[in-house]
């Protein structure tokens, strides 16, 4: 699959690990430019390794912490300074922490607002401004299937999903006639490292696969190409849509029969 990203730069939060490495990965195999916005200094040194191996692979990390919207500009402006203008921005940066409601710590509900909706508005508003500034640009925000229903033992990870798709919808209303497109991906259960950081006990895992019509779990290449796709010009005409790449989880109840 070939999306004509060829030459773009495309930002990624997140880029070190999961999702944003597999956005990273496919995108640096199309021939982009890609630069890696992560808190993670960590993540940065194994994912630069990996990517910097591939054959051609123009890639550049900073380390910011997309809950502070002073770091996530100065990020953003060096790589438009320094590498080039960002025509993509892939905002994959997320926590997940469950939790009982009735149980959670007042800092655990702020981290996961903090970082899953705050730092995905920052993060788009400092990329935005420069593409609004050219009138050209497209931006997908990761959401979840959270986002489009509740989740037990998430009521934080859930609000902070829900609101990342009202964010994205008025952005791409707000900014669609400046050249600026704005879309959500909506993952249902990806195979990450965040996945197997909080993994239940293997009968839920079994039992939460079975709850997926397509009876497994998804690839991260998966929602990489989910995501490329509504970067590239092929979207041209979408807009202010949140994408559910889930395997069919939203589209009903399975049930075995
Ligand atoms: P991951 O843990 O593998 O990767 C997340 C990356 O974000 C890490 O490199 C981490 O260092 C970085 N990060 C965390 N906090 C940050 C911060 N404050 N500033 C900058 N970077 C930060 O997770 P993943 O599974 O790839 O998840 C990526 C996105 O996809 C998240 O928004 C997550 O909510 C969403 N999602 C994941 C799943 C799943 O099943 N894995 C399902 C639905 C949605």
């Amino acid at each position: 699959m070939n999306y004509g990203l060829a030459g773009r730069v495309i930002a990624v939060t997140g880029g070190a690990s999961g999702i944003g490495l597999a956005v990273a990965r496919e995108a640096l195999g199309q021939g982009a430019r890609v630069a890696l916005l992560d808190s993670s200094a960590q993540h940065i040194d194994a994912a630069l390794t990996e990517l910097k191996a591939l054959p051609g692979a123009a890639v550049v990390a900073h380390a910011v912490d997309v809950r502070d919207p002073a770091a996530c500009q100065a990020a953003v402006d060096a790589v438009e300074r320094d590498f080039g203008p960002i025509e993509g921005l892939a905002a994959c940066a997320g926590v997940s922490r469950p939790e009982p409601a009735e149980q959670m710590a007042d800092e655990t509900w702020d981290l996961v607002i903090d970082i899953n909706l705050s730092g995905v508005f920052y993060s788009a508003r400092a990329v935005g401004r420069h593409m609004l500034a050219r009138g050209r640009g497209a931006i997908v925000t990761i959401a979840s299937t959270d986002a489009l229903g509740g989740h037990a033992g998430r009521t934080h990870y859930a609000a902070s999903k829900h609101g990342v798709v009202g964010l994205t919808r008025s952005l791409a209303i707000e900014w669609g006639r400046r050249g600026v497109r704005v879309n959500a991906v909506a993952p249902g259960v990806v195979d990450t490292p965040l996945l197997r950081k909080v993994a239940p006990p293997e009968h839920v895992q079994n039992a939460m696969v079975d709850r997926v019509p397509m009876g497994r779990f998804s690839r991260a290449d998966e929602q990489a190409h989910a995501t490329l796709f509504l970067l590239s010009d092929g979207a041209s005409y979408i807009n202010g849509t949140a994408l559910a790449v889930d395997g069919g989880l939203t589209a009903g109840y399975f049930t075995r029969w």
